[in-house]
């Protein structure tokens, strides 16, 4: 609530929990570096970008500018955004600005291709039927509503797959 600092309001109790009352706002601007292009890309052009190491060939989404195997340097690779959920979890309580709308499920899907999973949210999922091995695929906003932000994208069931 604006205006109002909860650090110093009492806790709440509900159900026999104590509800603690905080506040945790941090205004920042932070570069992406050498990582820009994984931002640009989604905001511009609704593209999901990696990495690949020209070594070992393994792909990196998120991206890292250097394989920590070879120490060397990556390519960019554009991911299809299909893969498959590996761990999710149903979120009750929004702690960010980001994502307002609870609950949601969020998680980590191993994109085709990519050695470590990604994590995002879901939309349009049944919470008693998304399971590890899930297929499903990266949707983005439209261009009015991308900030260049890992939530201008989100994962749905791949029905396809
Ligand atoms: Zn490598």
């Amino acid at each position: 609530m604006p205006g109002k600092d909860l650090r110093f309001e009492p806790m709440k109790e509900q159900d026999g929990f104590a509800i603690i009352p905080d506040t945790w706002k941090v205004d920042f601007y932070a570069s992406a570096g050498e990582l820009s292009r994984f931002f640009i890309e989604l905001k511009d052009n609704a593209r999901l970008m990696g990495t690949k190491c020209p070594r070992c060939g393994s792909v990196y989404c998120w991206p890292r500018s250097w394989c920590h195997d070879c120490y060397e340097d990556c390519d960019w690779v554009e991911m299809s955004g299909k893969g498959r959920v590996q761990m999710f979890g149903t979120v009750f309580i929004s702690l960010s600005e980001l994502q307002t709308e609870v609950p949601y499920c969020a998680g980590g899907v191993l994109l085709d291709g990519a050695r470590y999973p990604l994590i995002n949210y879901f939309r349009d999922i049944d919470f008693a039927e998304i399971h590890p091995g899930m297929p499903v695929r990266a949707e983005f906003l439209v261009p009015e509503k991308r900030l260049g932000s890992i939530r201008d994208f989100y994962f749905v069931p791949d029905q396809g797959a």
